[in-house]
């Protein structure tokens, strides 16, 4: 999506080659026009197919996932976050090893909000080591609920998080693919 890389050039600010700061316009202020716009993008995509429900993984994930449930016309589960292990028989609980801030934590569902009848397209802002989204859909699948696919805004393909859920049998959509990394510095892929 050439709005979402033109945006990334002008005010994301790659770190260092493995860390992109988008927090001007994704993850901390949020541009809602551009939001709305990528929303769309990834509703397209996946329309057609059936699905009842987006889910994403708390709290960057919140934005994007909103406005593609906004035009799908459906509602949208976010998977909490917990610090530590807490039994509840009311929830779906799995362990996710966090990229940026390299801990472990708990992440949970209600029962209530996820059934078999559900097919659910996953939605986040980053796809980086896949950790995340495997861990969210280990958590949709407890519900036996089927997954559409995974749509995200940035995916940083020199990691392997697309591989990872291509093997799951996971198809991946992403707006922005950044082949390559340093700091000041983001190449492309189509
Ligand atoms: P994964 O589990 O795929 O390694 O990482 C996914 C999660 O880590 C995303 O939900 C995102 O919040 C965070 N993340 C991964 N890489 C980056 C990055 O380069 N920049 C930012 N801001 N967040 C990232």
């Amino acid at each position: 999506m050439k709005l979402l890389e033109e945006k990334i050039r002008q005010d994301g600010n790659a770190v260092n080659e493995h860390i992109l700061k988008v927090d001007s316009f994704i993850n901390h202020q949020v541009d809602p026009a551009l939001m709305q716009e990528m929303g769309k993008e990834i509703a397209e995509h996946f329309r057609g197919r059936g699905i009842t429900k987006v889910a994403t993984i708390e709290s960057s994930g919140i934005s994007p996932a909103l406005m593609t449930a906004l035009a799908l016309e459906v509602p949208m589960v976010i998977l909490k976050k917990q610090p530590s292990k807490i039994l509840n028989q009311d929830l779906y609980q799995t362990v996710v090893t966090s990229f940026t801030k390299e801990t472990n934590y708990e992440l949970t569902l209600s029962k209530k909000f996820m059934t078999a009848e559900d097919h659910v397209l996953l939605v986040d802002d980053f796809l980086a080591n896949g950790e995340a989204a495997t861990a969210a859909i280990r958590l949709i699948r407890m519900s036996h609920a089927t997954i559409a696919g995974l749509g995200v805004l940035i995916e940083k393909s020199f990691q392997p998080g697309r591989e990872k859920l291509k093997s799951q049998g996971i198809e991946v959509y992403a707006l922005a693919r950044i082949g390559k990394m340093e700091e000041n510095y983001i190449e492309f892929i189509d």
